[in-house]
């Protein structure tokens, strides 16, 4: 059967791994969280004392990118495969407020992202897979088959993630999260390298007010026609 590259890119919390992880269980895919990787080398910068109260020290981080090895591995009684920095499960704190008020300036730096995408091209080079990110369409496979480009409010996306750190036991206040969603979404969007914006070809779904259901519906039989033409 013919396997095709599915990139989905949009603005955080968009639903953007929800989906993907899906498509990625329904089509027997394997799935690449590519912020999560850029979550790991926010997290390491924080580690080594190259974010502190005067900012982010991008010189003394690129220095260190050679210390960095990223890779995804399965722990058992887990869904989801974590992500691993030089040996270390670091899922639980890549997902916190802490790590996401500092991952979008780490993200802009030109040689942090040649070091990922290549990575990322590497995980999918033999297509059957599913990634999610900022410019998974634009950079990292600009030939994908299927593109997605997923919007929904700011507010709601806040909502979203909001709910998903108090379930996950974090105190935040609703105004915190906001607040780093919109600061997110202008870095993210307004920087030189591989700003986020809408790849050639993709298909752009507002999913402020759809189901789940109807999304992935969508979606699949786009990717069954990809698949099956
Ligand atoms: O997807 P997630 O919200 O976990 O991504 C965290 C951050 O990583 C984003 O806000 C963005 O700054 C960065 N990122 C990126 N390019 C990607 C994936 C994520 O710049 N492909």
């Amino acid at each position: 059967m013919k396997r095709i590259t599915i990139a989905i890119d949009g603005f955080s919390s968009t639903g953007k791994s929800t989906i993907a992880k899906q498509l990625a269980k329904e089509l027997e895919y394997i799935y690449v969280d590519s912020g999560a990787m850029y979550r790991a080398v926010a997290y390491y910068a924080m580690q080594q004392g190259f974010i502190g109260p005067n900012g982010l020290d991008a010189a003394a981080l690129v220095a260190a990118l050679d210390g960095i090895s990223l890779s995804f591995q399965w722990v058992p009684g887990s869904e989801d495969a974590a992500m691993f920095l030089n040996g270390e499960n670091i899922e639980a704190p890549i997902r916190t407020l802490a790590v996401s008020q500092q991952v979008s300036p780490v993200a802009a730096i030109a040689e942090v992202r040649e070091k990922l995408v290549a990575i990322q091209q590497q995980m999918g080079a033999q297509k059957g897979v599913v990634m999610d990110g900022r410019d998974i369409g634009t950079v990292v496979f600009p030939e994908a088959e299927l593109k997605l480009y997923l919007t929904a409010s700011a507010d709601t996306r806040a909502h979203r993630r909001y709910k998903e750190l108090l379930d996950k036991g974090e105190k935040v206040s609703f105004e915190a999260v906001l607040k780093n969603v919109q600061d997110r979404d202008y870095i993210d969007s307004h920087r030189e390298t591989s700003p986020l914006k809408k790849a050639d070809g993709a298909i752009e779904i507002d999913n402020s007010d759809m189901g789940l259901k109807e999304q992935f519906e969508r979606i699949l039989s786009h990717a069954h026609s990809l698949i099956h033409p």
